[in-house]
């Protein structure tokens, strides 16, 4: 199959300490991708390194067959990778409106920059009712609305989602789940790491497992729910 992403013996690190100990992994164009794993498994850094912001230590990573191995983060960003980070940092003194507009500085003209908004306000109802407000006054939920919605603005080839229903509350969760569904409905190829795994794993078409830097498990998001170990570590044991 031809991968979108493809990462091979990815290493990635802080100094000399290695977080990420030579993973492979890959995206189908259309898919959503799932990467799960405990506390500082290597979910964020590996993300990072997808996006350009850390160098890699080895390993190659591949997006649609061209090498950007160590190509800086603005450069990955205009190819069409963009990152929603942990976190979600919006502009915080910037308007909702403001903080969409910088998402779409690269749209090559008015007219797409225009049906661009149009469709994530559609995504996102109520960031339309408040275009005005300061960002940093929305509540926690609604700033991931907007970090999806500038990523969003971008028309992203791959969107990269990290942790994007943490510290949420639960009918926000929930909401967070079924925009990534429908994101996905519009074909829009997806890696996302989740704490959550219940839920990433039933939106997933494939899942990794990471522990401590190595991909322990991988296979078909319905195939890593039903692995007796994932249940007795991530999904409660149920
Ligand atoms: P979490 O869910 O807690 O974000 P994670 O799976 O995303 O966990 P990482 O944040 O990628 O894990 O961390 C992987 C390892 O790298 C951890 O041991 C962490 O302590 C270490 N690490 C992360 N960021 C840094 C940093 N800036 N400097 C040094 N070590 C770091």
């Amino acid at each position: 199959m031809t991968s979108l992403l493809d990462v091979s013996g990815l290493r990635l690190g802080y100094g000399r300490t290695m977080a990420v100990k030579g993973i492979d992994l890959s995206v189908p164009a259309g898919a959503v991708v799932c990467l799960i794993g405990a506390n500082g498994a290597g979910k964020t850094t590996t993300m990072r390194g997808l996006s350009g912001l850390l160098r890699t230590a080895a390993g190659t990573i591949r997006f649609d067959g061209v090498d950007i191995t160590n190509t800086p983060a603005h450069r990955i960003a205009r190819l069409g990778i963009r990152q929603v980070p942990e976190g979600r940092q919006v502009f915080a003194e910037m308007t909702v409106e403001e903080n969409l507009r910088l998402g779409g500085l690269q749209a090559p003209d008015a007219r797409t920059f225009g049906s661009r908004r149009a469709q994530v306000l559609e995504h996102f109802p109520r960031l339309q009712e408040r275009l005005s407000q300061q960002a940093g006054l929305l509540s926690g939920g609604e700033q991931q609305m907007l970090a999806l919605g500038r990523a969003l603005m971008g028309a992203p080839r791959l969107l990269l989602l990290d942790e994007p229903s943490m510290g949420l509350a639960p009918l926000f969760v929930e909401e967070i789940f079924q925009i990534i569904a429908e994101l996905k409905g519009h074909g829009t190829t997806i890696l996302l790491v989740e704490q959550n795994a219940q839920a990433a794993l039933e939106i997933a078409d494939y899942a990794y497992v990471l522990e401590s830097g190595h991909i322990t498990l991988h296979g078909p998001g319905p195939e890593v729910a039903d692995d007796p170990q994932v249940i007795a570590a991530y999904l409660g044991g149920h």
